[in-house]
């Protein structure tokens, strides 16, 4: 039977795999053991130094990765730029086939794909199952924009200088990108890179967290199983201070694409050079809460917009900034929905919310409340901690000059903070280094379209929560954020540079 044999088309969506295929394509890509090696040149490669990955809530050893040593980051780079010029041309359409054939297999592994991730990062199996279900959606997106790449005409004779040529820009994969990704969403926002990249033509070097590379490494299998050729996509394994680094300065990349935390963007800029970089960076996301809002309904969502994946979430909702009048309302409603969540072992159905990434971390998050106590913030729920669980907390009385409202908590706790009226609440809102997404609950137009107005955020959410991402939205923050955009469509932007033609039709008197 020919590769992908038990891929076959259907319906209008698209490709789909039929059931008595999809035990040959599980056996295949053994849903019970990730690969634990290096891919490197379409090899899988084990090396003697070995990295230990943990279950984040039991704290056992799930397995060991192979460690990147220099070696292997230069024939991870040397595979990428032998593989690009053939990938480069390969026709559109093939490109396209070989993502909506990954993103029919990540549908199909949506559920062993889903307990990986719960293990390795802590994050509740419900919401596991839509970071999957996501990377699936994120590969058919990039799979559609790898056929609509193009440039344009140009109406050459609009100035003399012009006159008598023909001319057109297109645009062309830059080369070889390296893609360095966080722990929070190892699945979602490893795909966010490596689709695009590969959808415009580009191959890649990828680094995914140390933490949680287990995600990152079923999703080579599952391109190699999709038929991409050998080389196009690498996968080192490392620390951050090592390989990361190393990645960042080596000079056979052509661009870096890094999501992760402010500080290590920074460095990452200072160090990479002349070459196209994109940063997805923190935030402290703020949401404002009008008079006019649907009080229940903003706080059941601030609630899960804060907790989820507890709280390590870009996105998640940090500052609730309430026009004083239904703050003490918002308060009692928001700590009702609070203590609605589930805190427990991340792959119980029930759970909502599980453990923090490490017991490092959640120590982190209760010395931040604690320093906030100290200077005056009241707890209002929550505020426990057991080894890496750190369970939901709502503040109150917190002002600018504490780390919980000025720098990204990235945990499980959210402060409400009563406003003279709703400019007020905006204008603290807005007053951030940090500006990726933004929400406001209202249902008054006028109050949505002066917040759309005053907001300097790179996105805005009306009547839900900052946490908001559909895939295939221009996603990216302004400020300390970060530079660039993701989603397909505008990740193959930034993945692609562009190329002016210029014909001589008539040499003009
Ligand atoms: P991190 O910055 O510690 O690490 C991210 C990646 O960078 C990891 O792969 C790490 O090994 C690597 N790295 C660390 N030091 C490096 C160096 N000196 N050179 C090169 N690579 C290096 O982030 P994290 O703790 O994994 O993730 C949390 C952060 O990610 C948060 O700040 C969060 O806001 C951010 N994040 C942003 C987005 C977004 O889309 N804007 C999405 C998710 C997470």
């Amino acid at each position: 039977m020919p590769k992908n044999a038990a891929i076959e088309q259907e319906d209008g969506y698209g490709l789909q795999i039929s059931p008595p295929n999809r035990d040959r394509l599980n056996s295949v890509i053994n849903p019970s053991s990730p690969p634990s090696g290096l891919f490197i040149a379409g090899e899988w490669v084990e090396t003697r130094e070995r990295i230990p990955v943990l279950q984040k809530y039991t704290g056992e050893t799930l397995g060991t990765i192979a460690a990147a040593g220099p070696d292997h980051l230069e024939s991870a780079v040397a595979a990428a730029r032998k593989a690009f010029p053939a990938f480069a041309r390969m026709p559109a359409h093939q490109r396209s086939a070989i993502l909506e054939k990954a993103s029919l297999l990540l549908r199909a592994h949506q559920e062993p794909m889903a307990k990986w991730i719960a293990m390795e990062t802590g994050k509740a199996l419900k919401f596991a199952r839509l970071e999957a279900e996501r990377a699936a959606d994120t590969f058919h997106l990039s799979s559609q924009e790898a056929c609509r790449i193009h440039g344009e005409t140009l109406p050459m004779d609009a100035v003399r200088s012009g006159e008598g040529l023909l001319g057109f820009w297109q645009r062309k994969p830059l080369g070889v990108i390296a893609a360095i990704t966080p722990f929070n969403f190892p699945l979602n926002l490893v795909s966010h890179k490596v689709a695009p990249a590969l959808a415009a033509g580009n191959t890649v070097v990828l680094k995914p967290s140390e933490v949680t590379p287990y995600s990152a490494a079923f999703l080579c299998r599952i391109l190699e199983e999709a038929g991409l050729p050998a080389g196009c996509l690498n996968l080192v394994h490392g620390a951050g201070s090592a390989i990361g680094s190393a990645l960042v300065e080596h000079r056979g990349t052509d661009m870096i694409t890094f999501t992760g935390s402010a500080a290590v963007g920074k460095a990452i800029l200072a160090r990479a050079g002349i070459k196209r970089t994109t940063l997805e960076l923190g935030n402290a996301s703020p949401v404002v809460i009008a008079e006019d809002a649907d009080l229940r309904r903003a706080a059941a969502k601030c609630a899960l917009g804060a907790n989820y994946c507890s709280g390590q979430v870009c996105i998640s909702t940090q500052r609730i900034y309430a026009e004083a009048k239904i703050a003490e309302a918002f308060m009692e409603l928001l700590l009702e929905e609070t203590a609605r969540l589930k805190v427990g072992d991340p792959l119980d159905e029930v759970t909502d919310v599980g453990p923090m990434i490490s017991e490092r971390e959640a120590t982190r998050v209760a010395a931040w409340i604690g320093e906030a106590k100290m200077d005056g913030a009241r707890v209002r729920h929550g505020e426990e901690r057991k080894g890496a669980v750190h369970y939901p907390t709502v503040l109150d009385r917190v002002k600018p000059g504490m780390k919980v409202v000025d720098e990204e908590v990235f945990g499980p706790v959210v402060s409400v903070i009563p406003c003279r009226d709703f400019p007020e609440a905006l204008r603290q809102a807005d007053d951030s280094r940090y500006a990726l997404q933004a929400s406001v609950f209202t249902r008054d137009i006028e109050r949505a379209f002066r917040a759309i107005s005053d907001l300097g955020f790179g996105g805005i959410i009306i009547n839900d929560t900052p946490h908001m991402r559909p895939d295939h939205i221009p996603y990216g923050g302004n400020r300390q954020s970060g530079l660039g955009r993701e989603g397909p469509r505008f990740a193959i932007e930034e993945m692609t540079r562009i190329q002016m033609i210029q014909f001589r039709t008539a040499y003009p008197n």
